[in-house]
């Protein structure tokens, strides 16, 4: 078999808006801050709140898994994710090639998709310095929880980054291969896996207290550009000018995007 080789990289970037209040937790989690029993991870330089690279993908792949019903049979940390046992299904399987399998399953073909983390913009985080929040960049929501035994109610405080507030460029890497059991033109087509676990992710929500109501964000300003091996110090936008305004807009023209990420890459079309 042909030795595994790079055919190209797709660079996914955009912007992330909370359409209401966003907690995604810090390691001191469990941990009682200042009065706050729920605190947000926060960049250790800047102090700002962030979006871990980590949350959105796992968040990503999680969504897909429920949504194609693979089976959630591998236990990491709290959550259950899906994990190919068997070589050849992991050779079919989107969400195993898309984000991997873990080291020890042995049969790990490069991982397709990164995402990086993202910073709050330097807008927001001005804003939220002049509004003078309850935190740093962030607000303090109370919850009453009842003791469903004795009805007592215990006070808790959850922070959280406000709605309307803006994060980016977000930036996600997606790497299309070839050779050794990996075919382009089927990571072209897999490609779209990632645009539908992105539209999952703007009807569920992102971080903690989802249910209730927390994490709700959208996508905005988006755009793909295209970097092929053989010319990969220049890179070839495949979005119309202006990026797309939202995620639907993206749908929308996918078709047409598709194609031209096939013809940057020099590659079959993926659908
Ligand atoms: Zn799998």
């Amino acid at each position: 078999m042909s030795k595994i080789q790079l055919t190209g990289r797709i660079f996914l970037t955009f912007n992330i808006k909370t359409k209401s209040g966003l907690h995604i937790g810090g390691s001191d989690e469990g941990i009682s801050i200042g009065g706050v029993d729920k605190t947000v991870i926060r960049d250790s330089l800047t102090n700002q709140p962030y979006i871990p690279g980590s949350s959105l993908r796992g968040k990503i792949r999680s969504l897909t898994e429920k949504y194609t019903g693979a089976d959630q049979n591998k236990r990491i940390g709290v959550s259950t994710i899906h994990t190919c046992t068997d070589k050849d299904a992991y050779q079919q399987c989107d969400i195993c090639q898309i984000y991997g399998v873990p080291g020890e399953a042995g049969f790990s073909q490069p991982t397709r998709l990164i995402a990086r983390d993202v910073q709050m913009s330097d807008a927001s985080a001005e804003e939220l310095r002049n509004l003078r929040t309850d935190l740093p960049f962030t607000e303090m929501k109370t919850e009453v929880a009842i003791d469903r035994v004795t009805s007592a109610a215990s006070p808790r405080q959850m922070e959280r980054v406000p709605a309307g507030v803006v994060f980016g460029r977000a930036e996600m890497v997606y790497s299309l291969y070839s050779g050794s059991g990996c075919d382009s033109a089927t990571d072209l087509k897999r490609f779209k896996t990632v645009i539908t676990g992105l539209q999952l992710l703007e009807d569920d929500y992102l971080g903690g207290l989802g249910s209730r109501g927390s994490g709700k964000v959208e996508l905005a300003s988006i755009e793909v550009k295209v970097k092929s091996k053989e010319k990969y110090d220049t890179s070839t936008p495949c979005h119309p000018n202006g990026g797309y305004a939202n995620l639907q807009a993206l749908v929308n023209d996918y078709s047409a995007l598709n194609g031209k990420v096939a013809n940057a890459l020099s590659i079959a079309n993926g659908e």
